[in-house]
């Protein structure tokens, strides 16, 4: 489980995270919406501290993630990026155990985590630029999987792709998600696909909560003006 309590934090005096709280227990896929600049990206750098907040308390599994040394909090924590950032200059398998690697632990089973992302053993020893987009992005997911992390951060993980694709991505990573029993919260702008995976859809707006609902009462209206407008579902 991952908690997020009273999270404040702003950048040069720029309100990023106006105290946020928020509970995903285990085994949730929550998905997290909101304008440009509401705060999701920084809300999930907070949890694996590429960003420190000012006030308030995270905590992953009933411990303060601050306490912890954030190398070994961040092989707890499967993070996901827009921009995969694979080396282009090392295999796909060697980007896959470079987590394992750099810290300092036995290499992970490549054609098993292949295997989970539905690629082909085939594409290990290529080199990233010699797959399509949305095969660079499973080996993504497959590299935060390295870990053995139960917990998966994902910043607009299929932003870059062409609608197809991320469709065909986005419901493996459910799929994943289900069948490893993960923990998992998605930044999308795309609110269909924010109903269409998620158990729970969080709204931010100027770095607060706005609201908080399940996507059947978010299609029913039933969560406030704001994330209606948000929604806007045709009728
Ligand atoms: P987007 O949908 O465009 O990715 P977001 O909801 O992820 O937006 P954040 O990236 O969390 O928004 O940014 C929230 C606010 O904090 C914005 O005003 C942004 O300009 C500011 N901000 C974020 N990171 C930094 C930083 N490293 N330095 C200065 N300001 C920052
Ligand atoms: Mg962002």
């Amino acid at each position: 489980a991952l908690r997020w309590a009273g999270v404040a934090k702003r950048f040069d005096g720029v309100v990023a995270l106006d105290g946020v709280s928020l509970d995903v227990p285990a085994g949730q896929f929550v998905a997290l919406v909101g304008p440009s600049g509401s705060g999701k990206s920084t809300l999930l750098r907070t949890a694996n501290r590429l960003v420190e907040p000012e006030s308030g308390r995270i905590e992953l599994d009933g411990a303060d993630v601050a306490v912890e040394p954030a190398p070994l909090l961040r092989r707890r924590i499967g993070y996901v990026f827009q921009e995969i950032g694979l080396f282009p200059h090392l295999s796909v398998a060697e980007n896959i155990v470079l987590p394992a690697r750099v810290a300092g632990r036995s290499a992970p089973d490549v054609a098993e985590l292949l295997a989970l992302v539905d690629l082909p053993a085939e594409v290990a020893p290529r080199r990233p630029d010699a797959l399509s987009g949305g095969q660079r992005q499973r080996v993504g997911v497959a590299r935060a999987l390295s870990t053995g992390a139960r917990l998966m951060l994902m910043d607009e993980p299929f932003g870059a792709l062409d609608p197809v694709t991320r469709d065909a991505l986005a419901t493996a990573v459910r799929a994943l998600h289900d069948r490893l029993g993960l923990t998992t919260v998605m930044v999308t702008h795309d609110m269909a696909e924010a109903l269409l995976l998620a158990d729970r859809v969080v709204v931010l707006a100027k770095g607060r909560i706005v609201a908080d609902a399940a996507p059947a009462t978010l299609l029913a209206g039933e969560a406030g003006a704001e994330a209606a407008a948000l929604v806007a579902v045709p009728r």
